[in-house]
Parts: structure tokens; C-alpha cells; sequence
């Protein structure tokens, strides 16, 4: 199951992902939060969508990862566990003859115009200090770095120290 509890996301995410959110309304960008958390086994799960075990691509459109297990900003916990992604996907909302959807999910298809808007999405997480990945077509992504490495902040969450504060030091 696809986790989008803004609970599991790292406060700081869980501003900026709001503030995406209000900043692209500014511009007249529905958008909606379609992930959040992703654990493990459900790392796996979405690596291998568009992917065969072995890594080959079926299908580019399908891939909403390029990592594997542990290797994600969306598989931090704190130290009891709880999770505290740095990553979240929000999509946006579209009106295609009276039916609402999320561009690229379902029946609405990602189509040229669609892509301009992502990478319009992405210019302005980028303004609020978010990484992108709509570059490598992971349209919906966003995370927070310019705290370290993924090692670095794994190490500092595990071992009780906020990433806010490593960004002091
Ligand atoms: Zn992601």
C-alpha cells in the first residue's frame, strides 16, 4: 500500500511539501501528495515497477524509482522506527473533459504539455530549495537535501541528531 501520511515525512519535508503545494496553487497548479514513506519491501515494490528483477527496463513509463532498498530519501526512520522521509511525490490535478485527474496516472495520460507542467513544478520546488528528479522523468519526486549525504543523514537520524542541525555544522 502507497503511504502518503504527511506524518512519515521529516518535518522540514512535510513545510516544504506544503509549502510546494500553496506556491504552485500561486501559479495555478493543483497538485495533490500521492507518497510519502516507503519502507523496504515497498522500495522494492516500486523499483520494480517498469523493471524486471534483473534491473531491465519494460517499461520507462511505469518507473517511479531509480533506488533500491535503504538507498532512498523516502526510507529514513528515527531512531524508534518511525518514519521520516525526506522524499515525497506530489502530482498534479487536471481537468481533461470534465474528469479530474493526477497527469500521468490512470486515464490521464502524460503527454507533452503534461511534461512542461511537471518541469514547470519542478523549477518551483527548486525556488523553495527542493531536488527534482523530473529531469530523469521521476516527474512527481521532490527531496530535501543540502544536508549531507544519504549515509551522512541516516547516521545523524539513527544516532539522534536532526538534520537541521548538521546543516550548522
Ligand atoms: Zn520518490
Amino acid at each position: 500500500m502507497t503511504d502518503r501520511d504527511p506524518l512519515h515525512l521529516h518535518p522540514l519535508a512535510d513545510k516544504l511539501q506544503r509549502e510546494l503545494e500553496e506556491r504552485a496553487l500561486g501559479y495555478g497548479i493543483g497538485t495533490t501528495l500521492i507518497e510519502t514513506y516507503r519502507d523496504n519491501s515497498g522500495q522494492m515494490e516500486a523499483w520494480l515497477k517498469g523493471r524486471l528483477p534483473d534491473g531491465t527496463i519494460t517499461n520507462r513509463g511505469a518507473i517511479v524509482t531509480w533506488k533500491k532498498p535503504g538507498d532512498s530519501w523516502h526510507n529514513l526512520v528515527w531512531p524508534d522506527g518511525t518514519p521520516c522521509s525526506l522524499a515525497f511525490h506530489r502530482a498534479i490535478r487536471v481537468d481533461r473533459a470534465g474528469k479530474i485527474g493526477l497527469l500521468g496516472f490512470g486515464e490521464v495520460k502524460l503527454d507533452p504539455i503534461g511534461i512542461d507542467m511537471y518541469h514547470i513544478l519542478a523549477r518551483i520546488g527548486e525556488s523553495l530549495g527542493l531536488r527534482s528528479l523530473a529531469s530523469v522523468g521521476d516527474y512527481t519526486h521532490f527531496e530535501v537535501r543540502g544536508h549531507g549525504t544519504l549515509e551522512q543523514v541516516k547516521a545523524a537520524l539513527l544516532s539522534g541528531v536532526d538534520i537541521v542541525d548538521l546543516r550548522k555544522a
